[in-house]
């Protein structure tokens, strides 16, 4: 029987169990018999659901679901006593970072609205996140530091979608973020699994040659932009897929197009210009230029945003330094896609960036048994913050420079140059 757009659900079930397949067979790798600890927004259920078909079929033990609402955050910025905002659930945190150091493995499902906050009191925003983010240390340190398995995937949440695509209906909106997210996620061909382990090899090639390389630093140029940055001492380049120190072999971004690692925070200079807008806690910052002296930024401004920029690089030291370098070719499908998401899992995709803030200690040599000393001593940066903003373009040339001073083609308008 014939049937209108309105009759068919605007997010296509097959691509989203998909989605939910590479979650678990991908993302995760989840073993048999281990836990899974899952956090999504209550707009993302229809995935939940799937996601735990999925767990269980793998094997699972038990599967723990923690479910956000965008009413019920609202609701706090709108009713609490001021003292709230100084709060967070320390116990629940400490008892995700038991199930973590117990190797539960971690899915983390995003899909609500990046500027939900956008209108609420900026100050209690930003006491409300220091909050968050001090209870949360325990917990965020083992899956930062890899202790186990983890993984982020999208579902196109209404509010979101109407964000992205501000001129449909809510149910269109949904349906081509819902495609975007797919497209992005690899899950719009017949055998997504074998495709990740084809990109995955991909990326893998250019994290060997890079490693090989072992530049001291990198020479981004372009309109606006000269900028040398110093890679830190034993960086490593990392992408794709990673081995945790539980052993297992997981992809903790999907989607993911970046070749990354950690900057010298002591040894970059010169200037650059942002490409893209950085939205931050419903604030959008756009048109950021920079400029460094010995690893700090000295001079900071932007068209829009420019106080909240400001704010930011004065959380602490490590906030005017760099944490991350990546690279992405001009071409990646979500560059191509000409999409703002709002939402660094995917923005950060689509072009060459910079991360202000906490280094990965994974990204170098043997960094799972360094201290934090050692990381320091390497070039390594510290902060309560890590934000990636996008420097990459059609335009931008990167060289990389040995210690002796060759250089060696690495970009050339915004692609691999070999
Ligand atoms: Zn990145
Ligand atoms: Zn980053």
């Amino acid at each position: 029987m014939p049937t209108t757009r309105s009759d068919i659900a605007p997010v296509d079930p097959v691509k989203l169990d998909r989605l939910a397949e590479v979650a678990i067979k991908v993302g995760l790798q989840l073993q048999p018999g281990q836990d899974l600890f899952l956090t999504a927004p209550v707009a993302a259920l229809p995935l939940v659901r799937r996601i735990a078909v999925h767990a269980y079929k793998a094997g699972a033990g038990l599967v723990t679901t923690q479910l956000s609402d965008e009413e019920l955050t609202l609701a706090r910025y709108r009713n609490a006593a001021d003292a709230s905002f100084d709060r967070a659930a320390g116990w629940l945190f400490e008892g995700m970072a038991k199930a973590f150091a117990n190797n539960t493995a971690r899915l983390a499902i995003v899909g609500d609205n990046p500027m939900l906050l956008a209108g609420e009191d900026a100050a209690k925003v930003s006491r409300a996140s220091k909050a968050q983010s001090v209870a949360y240390q325990p917990a965020l340190e083992k899956i930062t530091g890899f202790d186990i398995n983890w993984n982020i995937v999208a579902y196109p949440g209404p509010s979101w979608a109407k964000l992205v695509f501000p001129d449909d209906t809510e149910d269109a909106a949904v349906g081509k973020l819902a495609d975007a997210i797919f497209a992005a996620s690899r899950v719009d061909t017949a055998d997504p699994v074998a495709a990740w382990a084809k990109h995955n090899a991909a990326l893998q090639k250019r994290t060997a040659w890079l490693n090989g390389q072992r530049f001291a630093a990198l020479h981004f140029t372009g309109p606006g932009t000269d900028l040398t940055v110093g890679l830190a001492d034993n960086h490593e380049w990392q992408g794709g897929s990673s081995t945790a120190k539980n052993g297992i072999t997981c992809n903790p971004n999907i989607p993911t197009e970046e070749v990354f690692t950690t900057p010298h925070a002591r040894r970059v200079s010169g200037h650059v210009s942002s490409t893209k807008p950085l939205s931050y806690q419903g604030t959008l910052i756009d048109n950021i230029a920079v400029r460094f002296e010995e690893g700090r930024i000295v001079d900071a401004k932007a068209s829009r945003g420019e106080q909240v920029l400001k704010k930011v690089l004065d959380t602490d030291d490590g906030a005017r330094r760099l944490g991350e370098v990546a690279l992405v070719p001009h071409s990646s499908p979500i560059s191509k896609s000409g999409l703002l998401f709002f939402n660094t899992l995917f923005d950060e995709n689509a072009a060459c960036h910079i991360a202000l803030g906490q280094c990965y200690s994974k990204c170098f040599l043997d960094g799972g048994s360094l201290t934090a000393e050692q990381i320091a001593a390497q070039g390594g940066n510290k902060s309560f913050i890590h934000i990636d903003w996008m420097i990459g373009s059609g335009k931008i040339d990167i060289d990389g420079v040995h210690a002796d001073g060759r250089r060696v083609p690495v970009f050339r308008k915004g692609e691999w140059a070999s």
